[in-house]
């Protein structure tokens, strides 16, 4: 990602900037989850000099990629994710994002970090999705699947009467 020099803003605390963000970021990614590494993000950045450093807010967005966790099929949707957090100048330990020596704020770490926290950890292509059969692998959405449903225990003996009578009418 291009960096951004921010030597002005330094100098100048108070003072703010704003930044247009048109980039495409690789490997953005989780199991089910990606943003296609041909699709650029967008999005605006605001630059702000504080005392401790550059604080940066804005959003970023794009398109993402998914692999739906019940039946395994892929579709896309927008996203929009919202940044804000300080780069600082002199870092202690706890501080994730840095302002190099020469003034230069790369803002891929804070956009990589909230684009892979917004991705859902079990996607889903819709919400009632029914999902693949765990015995013969259809796809219950299509109608792949014609497995009986299973019965549940506390019933099968009336599924036994009703089975009984339909044979009784039938002999
Ligand atoms: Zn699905
Ligand atoms: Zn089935």
């Amino acid at each position: 990602m291009h960096v951004i020099d921010v030597r002005d803003l330094v100098e100048h605390p108070g003072t703010s900037r704003t930044v247009r963000v048109e980039e495409a970021v690789a490997g953005l990614a989780t199991e089910l989850a990606e943003v296609p590494a041909e699709a650029p993000l967008r999005g605006e950045l605001v630059l702000e000099s504080v005392v401790e450093g550059i604080y940066v807010t804005g959003h970023v967005g794009g398109r993402m990629a998914f692999r739906c966790a019940r039946c395994l099929v892929g579709f896309e949707r927008p996203f929009d994710v919202t940044v804000g957090d300080l780069f600082v100048r002199d870092p202690g330990p706890e501080d994730d994002y840095v302002l190099g020596p020469d003034l230069l704020l790369d803002p891929e770490p804070i956009i990589r970090d909230a684009v892979i926290l917004s991705m859902p950890f079990s996607p889903l292509c819709r919400p009632d999705c029914l999902g693949l059969c765990e015995r013969c692998g259809g796809d219950r959405n299509l109608g792949e699947c014609s497995c009986a449903e299973p019965v549940d225990p506390r019933w099968a003996p009336l599924a036994r009467l009703d089975l009984d009578r339909r044979e009784a009418r039938e002999t």
